[in-house]
């Protein structure tokens, strides 16, 4: 049987494969907050500029809702970079907000993505990601937050771009085990019952 991709409206949802992401949260301590502040003004003192030009072109696109979906049924997985890249705030992204908030200061800026950090956020990832989502407004995010897509996310974003109506099964596959799936379209995500 020849199975045709893109899918279009009428065929079979293509399938895409989502890996989990965390669920527990803990709380954003004391030290989290020194070390993040500690973090920044070090940006502050090297001037440091992450150098993202070895990174293929931001991908993610914002036209479909069908991404926007499948990025909250994922939950964030991707967001387990930012831990260690302490969400990729450099001094670009310090000057950016600087450049947005008029007689204000970098050392501002610095308060300010402090301030940014909620009160809890996913275990084991970074320090923004909160129950609710990015703890950061879109247009106060890293580019590469903002620019990232997966692979899964990029195929949808193919099918949505071919077929604004295109609908996907989005598989949440975990140790051998499907944790979760739902079909997702352009405007509802529907949990599918398993097994599928
Ligand atoms: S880009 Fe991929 S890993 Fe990141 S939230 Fe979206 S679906 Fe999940
Ligand atoms: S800053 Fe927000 S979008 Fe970027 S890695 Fe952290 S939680 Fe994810």
């Amino acid at each position: 049987m020849r199975k045709r991709w893109p899918g279009r409206s009428g065929d079979a949802p293509a399938v895409v494969w989502l890996q989990p992401a965390g669920v527990e949260l803990q709380a954003v301590t004391g030290q989290d907050r020194a070390e993040q502040r500690a973090y920044l003004e070090g940006v502050l003192a090297e001037g440091m500029v992450i150098d993202t030009s070895g990174l293929a072109q931001p991908t993610a696109d914002d036209g479909h809702p069908q991404g926007a979906r499948l990025c909250a049924q994922c939950g964030g997985r991707c967001c387990e970079h930012g831990g260690g890249w302490r969400a990729f705030i450099d001094l670009t992204l310090l000057q950016r907000w600087r450049d947005q908030h008029p007689g204000r200061t970098l050392v501002d800026a610095t308060a300010a993505y402090v301030a940014m950090l909620p009160a809890r956020h996913v275990h084991g990832s970074c320090l923004y990601q909160s129950a609710q989502g990015c703890a950061i407004p879109r247009e106060l995010r890293a580019d590469i937050c903002n620019g990232f897509a997966c692979q899964a996310l990029q195929a949808v974003q193919r099918l949505a771009a071919a077929d604004a109506g295109a609908a996907v099964v989005a598989i949440t596959f975990h140790q051998d085990r499907v944790e979760r799936a739902a079909l997702i379209d352009a405007t509802a995500t529907r949990e599918l019952e398993l097994p599928l």
